[in-house]
């Protein structure tokens, strides 16, 4: 194999990506492993700062997180714990567990994560959990899986979720759509009577109207993306493509989770804000049509 088509089936990744974006149980090249000083003894790990969630109330966002210390690499594998701390409240911490391995150039090299805690991902939102219920417990099974590179397991947890949750999902879109577009009667329908489906896929194909916009993730409707996922057939497909699938599941499945939580959220806000304001005047202020078109008029 030459060495150009070697590079082009191996990903490079840099320290950076390895600890914030691959799951533990890899093999992962990375480009710039190892500081050569002048002494051959001296082969630092490179460890820059990286961006994780920290989850302190002081924080609650994502957050850069440094090393707590420096760690030396002899020629050959070794075990290493590494530990970062979040540079803005300086109380959360994130461990790594690997083993590395510096290349003959004493520069590039290769990293495997034995495992992370806080488990490798973003942390599931409170409001994902909520709309879990009972199937939480296979939920966590599925992220375990996925952190673990299990595809075809973190799949098969995912889809039980998704089937068993498929009534709860539906009562949730239903209590969305009936706030934002109350007189919509044919969608509303037509998500009572998918919900009779058993399973899930079934329910969403009986779907033919548009379901409200603020559910929509990147413009598209979030039970096809979940159907679409489902259906994609698990046995002619290899591991790390079941892996790929099960990720793009679980973010869909928390992306719509927090849409719902929102939706409702802003609906109850809003109306809040009116009924402050319908108080406040003793009755609203009706702007006539002629009125805005005349402001418009002096504005151009
Ligand atoms: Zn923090």
């Amino acid at each position: 194999m030459t060495e150009e088509e070697t590079s082009q089936e191996v990903k490079i990744y840099s320290v950076k990506e390895f600890f914030e974006d691959v799951p533990p149980g890899r093999d992962t090249h990375v480009a710039e492993l190892s500081e050569t000083g002048l002494y051959v003894s001296d082969n630092t790990i490179i460890l820059p700062e990286i961006s994780l969630h920290c989850s302190d109330s002081a924080c609650n966002g994502i957050r850069l997180f440094k090393a707590t210390k420096n760690y030396e690499l002899s020629k050959g594998g070794q075990n290493f714990f590494i530990y970062y701390k979040c540079k803005n409240c300086g109380k959360t911490s994130k461990n790594y567990a690997l083993w590395a391995y510096l290349n003959d150039d004493r520069k590039s090299g290769l990293l495997y994560k034995y495992g992370e805690v806080p488990e490798f991902g973003p942390p599931t939102p409170a409001k994902v959990v909520t709309l879990l219920g009972s199937e939480k417990d296979y939920y966590f099974k599925g992220r375990r899986s996925e952190n673990q590179g299990l595809g075809i397991a973190a799949f098969a947890y995912y889809r039980r979720v998704v089937e068993n949750q498929k009534n709860k999902i539906f009562d949730e879109i239903i209590r969305t759509v009936k706030k934002v577009d109350p007189s919509n009667k044919t969608l509303l329908e037509e998500l009572e009577a998918a919900k009779k489906e058993t399973q899930f896929t079934k329910a969403v194909e009986s779907i033919k109207h548009a379901i409200p916009q603020a559910l929509l993730i990147d413009g598209h409707n979030p039970l096809t993306l979940l159907h679409a996922a489902l259906s994609d057939g698990l046995h002619a497909r290899t591991d790390d493509e079941c892996l790929e699938i099960a990720t793009s599941l679980r973010v869909v499945l928390t992306d719509l989770a927090k849409r719902i939580a929102n939706t409702l959220n802003d609906t109850a806000k809003l109306k809040t804000a009116v009924s402050r304001i319908l108080q406040r005047n003793g009755q609203p202020k009706v702007f006539s049509k002629a009125r805005v078109d005349s402001t418009q008029d002096a504005s151009n």
